[in-house]
């Protein structure tokens, strides 16, 4: 099998489903079959080396590619094309696989089901009728569609996870600092992470062994070894201890993922683990601290879309303020003013106090549980969402029961530690995903408990 072989059937797929799934934003196929031939020429030599050599890719639109549009689905960037490459793209390309094209996902990352995206509205691959989640939804129903076999996407609050879970597939959260966010376009820079989505464990495993690692021009990343990931999966979880939080399976979780989640518990049972139940009594207030933070963030770093810098200018202003009035009425979408309003409102002088700093200290206190149950506790294992897939359109509209569906997502994220989320059987044709958390930078117990299961 050649690389050209590859790459035709990434693009033969994506022509005869897209129209329907709708994962992506941009295709690069001319560039992808040059690549091709390029790397074909190197089979059966020396150079034809690398950890993903030939094997096709997706790759999120918040993710810069030099020469490549890149949009972060927003209106505000329709025309840019970056002048460099994200680290991970860089890293990517050294280990010889070939991007395809850009995906779909809610605008700058805001949004759980991808219908925020000022481009088209991705489906899920299980059900058309069905949102794929979001925001990496592109990410997810692009591997899940068959249409490449890995893709990378981003998690903010959920991003990976939820998706991955909602088309059943594998997709993982780094721990803060493991993988580079030098590229990523920011949303709320203490919290984002690009990490993997694929159709098994061992394929995340090599994903996330090209794209980790310290990158002297990210100054959040973390300066050590990268352990093989791939030396993890054994399938010997025998002594394993298991915490399963009791919030993670109560009020508000849909019967049918409880019962997926205990049923996985017995498999891991099966194979030498043990469980109990834990509380992490904070995570109640997970949903709160998670948006006044991260739109706090968002509003901040979404300064800098003012019409002159990047992208979309409204041709309709006459002055300097009226460039950036108009260009940002113009340009954001609704979800994303929402959140730049909320994120000012919370950082402004005289509710500072009673919003981002409460907010932070809940944050501690949401951290801190983590570590305490991973004091006794090798990993802590529920479901990654409430229920599967919803419906396009059917929270659209109520923005608080959209950000709802994010409740057991969003407290890895805010203590910083790495979660995965593997499929663990359907409820009414619909996958669900049994979510693993670990310690910080502890993929490797992650990987090794998803593939025992899997
Ligand atoms: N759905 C969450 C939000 O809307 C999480 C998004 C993310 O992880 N990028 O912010």
């Amino acid at each position: 099998i050649s690389v050209t072989d590859l790459v035709n059937e990434s693009y033969t797929r994506i022509n005869a489903v897209e129209d329907k799934v709708k994962a992506f934003i941009t295709l690069d196929e001319e560039n992808a079959r040059a690549k091709a031939k390029e790397l074909d020429e190197l089979l059966g030599t020396d150079e034809a080396k690398g950890l993903l050599f030939g094997m096709p890719i997706g790759v999120k639109d918040n993710i810069v590619t030099k020469g490549l549009r890149t949009t972060a689905a927003s209106k505000i960037l329709e025309n840019f094309d970056p002048i460099y490459d994200a680290t991970v793209v860089r890293k990517l390309e050294e280990a010889g696989s070939i991007t395809i094209g850009k995906l779909n996902m809610d605008e700058f990352a805001m949004g759980s089901s991808t219908e925020n995206s000022a481009y088209n509205k991705t489906r899920n691959p299980w059900n058309l009728d069905a949102v794929p989640g979001g925001s990496s939804g592109g990410s997810a129903a692009a591997v899940a569609a068959g249409e490449v076999p890995f893709s990378l996407g981003s998690d903010t609050g959920g991003s990976i996870r939820q998706p991955a879970s909602f088309c059943g597939v594998v997709g993982l959260k780094p721990t803060y600092g493991r993988v580079s966010r030098y590229g990523l376009i920011a949303f709320a820079s203490s919290l984002d992470q690009i990490g993997p989505i694929t159709r098994s464990v061992e394929d995340n495993a090599y994903l996330l062994q090209a794209i980790a690692g310290h990158d002297p021009q990210d100054m959040t990343s973390y300066p050590a070894e990268v352990p093989n990931y791939t030396e993890a999966l054994t399938g010997d979880i025998k002594g394993l201890r298991i915490a399963v939080p009791k919030e993670y399976l109560g009020e508000g979780v849909q019967e049918e993922v409880r019962q997926s989640v205990l049923d996985a518990l017995k498999v891991l049972e099966g194979l030498g683990a043990t469980w109990e139940e834990v509380s992490l009594p904070h995570s109640k207030y997970g949903v709160a601290t998670y948006y006044l933070l991260s739109s706090s963030e968002a509003s901040a770093n979404l300064a800098r879309f003012d019409g002159v810098r990047y992208g979309y200018r409204s041709p309709n202003a006459e002055n300097l303020l009226e460039i950036y009035k108009k260009t940002r009425a113009e340009g954001f979408g609704d979800e994303v003013k929402r959140r730049i309003m909320l994120g000012t409102f919370a950082l402004s002088s005289g509710f500072y106090d009673a919003y981002y700093r409460k907010a932070q200290q809940a944050r501690t206190l949401i951290k801190k549980d983590f570590e305490d149950v991973f004091e006794k506790y090798d990993v802590i294992v529920g479901p990654t969402t409430p229920t599967p897939a919803f419906n396009v359109g059917e929270k659209i509209s109520d923005p608080l029961t959209m950000y709802a569906n994010d409740i057991l997502t969003i407290p890895v994220n805010l203590a910083g530690v790495p979660g995965i989320s593997v499929p663990c059987g359907f409820s009414n044709g619909l996958p669900l995903g049994l979510q693993i958390i670990g310690r910080h930078f502890d993929e490797a117990t992650l990987y090794k408990v998803a593939h025992a299961y899997e």
